[in-house]
């Protein structure tokens, strides 16, 4: 297996994964998508709050603020050495105290360590009028988003890798015009392929014209995934891969010692 780079940065990526398969190919993508580590707010206690909001609600919309963390440091509370108990390595505390008329935004928040940042610091939580008030203190920690959504590490989806094929003599020009994905190009009353990595495999060119195919492999993936948490997406794919070669690894173990 090996992947090609389309289109990357921090935050998106766009690759086709070579040599695979659909079993691998999902896996990866449940993985990525809900069972990497990430850090959100879970607890907050509210020591005053005279806006217009339930404190339940405002603590709700703190906990869907994606945070940064540093990845070598923060355990999830299950696997750490202090038990659950709570420590520095498995907890964060973040503070806030606003004063209205403002918006209160994630990036008003102050975090007691400086790897744990809103990743986004411009996301609004409340409007406070004239002298309303926020005064908190907040617990965030590592989650999987199987538990919660607010943990979700990324938005991952794939299809296979199509190949579109057209005879310009007997293709109908308007697929250029059908096409979502903007595959073909027309031009002097002719169609030709002009994106084929796009196409969606809608199939709605094969039913009005003839002379075209679209045929998709189900060996090459073209893989879209999107992070929604404060890892980039290269940190969620790298730790993808070691969770799995993790469980792979258990199951080898396993049938070692069942199978003699
Ligand atoms: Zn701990």
């Amino acid at each position: 297996m090996n992947i090609k780079i389309l289109e990357k940065s921090d935050t998106k990526m766009r690759f086709i994964l070579e040599k695979a398969n659909p079993a691998f190919a999902n896996a990866l993508r449940r993985v990525a998508k809900n069972e990497v580590p990430t850090m959100a707010i879970e607890y907050v206690d509210f020591e005053e709050n005279t806006s217009g909001m339930f404190d339940e609600l405002v603590a709700h919309r703190l906990g869907l603020v994606p945070l940064t963390f540093d990845t070598a440091v923060y355990n999830l509370k299950s696997e750490c050495k202090c038990g659950g108990k709570g420590c520095s390595r498995c907890e964060v505390t973040l503070v806030l105290e606003k004063q209205g008329p403002c918006v209160v935004k994630s990036g008003d928040m102050k975090s007691t360590d400086n790897s744990v940042q809103p990743a986004d610091k411009d996301i609004p939580i409340i409007e406070l009028l004239e002298n309303q008030r926020m005064k908190f203190e907040a617990v965030a920690q590592l989650g999987l988003g199987t538990e919660h959504i607010k943990w979700q590490a990324s938005n991952v989806g794939y299809q296979y890798v199509p190949t579109v094929k057209v005879n310009a003599e007997k293709a109908d020009p308007k697929i250029a015009d059908i096409c979502p994905a903007h595959v073909f190009e027309k031009k002097d009353d002719r169609v030709k392929v002009v994106a084929e990595d796009k196409c969606i495999l809608c199939m709605r060119c094969v039913e009005v014209s003839e002379g075209v195919s679209v045929s998709a492999d189900d060996t090459s993936f073209i893989f879209n995934i999107e992070s929604v948490s404060g890892l980039t997406v290269k940190e969620i794919l790298n730790k993808s891969l070691d969770i799995l070669e993790e469980r792979s690894q258990e199951l080898a173990e396993s049938v070692k010692k069942s199978v003699k």
